[in-house]
């Protein structure tokens, strides 16, 4: 299983972070090792100091493919999660001032938080979702999926140019605008619409 990762997909959390909008999907990737299940905590690890929260909306991929056209892609996947794409900010800065790859700064240990999956026909649009991240009961990210730069269709289309899909691969879709560092014993919560999909905190 691998799960890939769209970078600057929404436009204000681009502006935050003074990168150019994409002229195509920005893809980075984590280990399986990544993965942070069933509200477990997060442990801030000591190679950084700045750990970042990014909300994002999941897919599971759950049919295998290669060269996926658009207005197929929807046959990919039936279910959605919401996640955490932890980032250590500081880290990356350095990273991408030397040009070198993300991996250490995204793909580490715990990096890759996600709740139970629920099926996409739970909701009538998936292209107007509201979600949010609630840290110690205050919104500091809050999205529409209307707002990505490119859909989830659009994205599933453009990595499996590079990547054959697998059943069980995930892709994690982007973050909007409030990015933000957490420390310990913040409490993370994530919303979509009223839903609460994840609770669990930084240790
Ligand atoms: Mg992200």
């Amino acid at each position: 299983m691998k799960i890939l990762c769209i970078g600057r997909n929404y436009e204000e959390h681009a502006k935050e972070l003074k990168n150019p909008l994409p002229a195509e999907p920005v893809v980075f990737s984590k280990p399986d090792s990544a993965l942070l299940r069933n509200n477990n905590p997060f442990f801030l690890p000591g190679f950084a100091k700045e750990f970042h929260h990014e909300v994002e909306v999941v897919v599971r991929i759950n049919k295998l493919g290669k060269n996926i056209e658009e207005r197929f892609a929807n046959r990919y996947y039936e279910e959605i999660a919401l996640g955490v794409d932890f980032t250590a900010r500081d880290l990356q800065d350095e990273l991408r001032s030397k040009g070198l790859p993300w991996e250490k700064c995204k793909a580490f240990d715990g990096s890759a938080v996600l709740s139970d999956f629920v099926p996409k026909s739970d909701y009538p649009d998936l292209k107007n979702l509201n979600f949010s991240l609630i840290v110690n009961g205050e919104v500091r990210q809050s999205g529409n999926t209307r707002d990505m730069i490119y859909s989830i269709d659009q994205i599933i289309s453009h990595v499996s140019k590079y990547f054959t899909l697998k059943i069980g691969d995930l892709i994690y879709t982007g973050t909007p605008a409030g990015v933000g560092a957490v420390k310990i014993n913040d409490k993370l919560q994530g919303f979509i619409e009223d839903k609460c999909f994840f609770d669990f905190m930084v240790k």
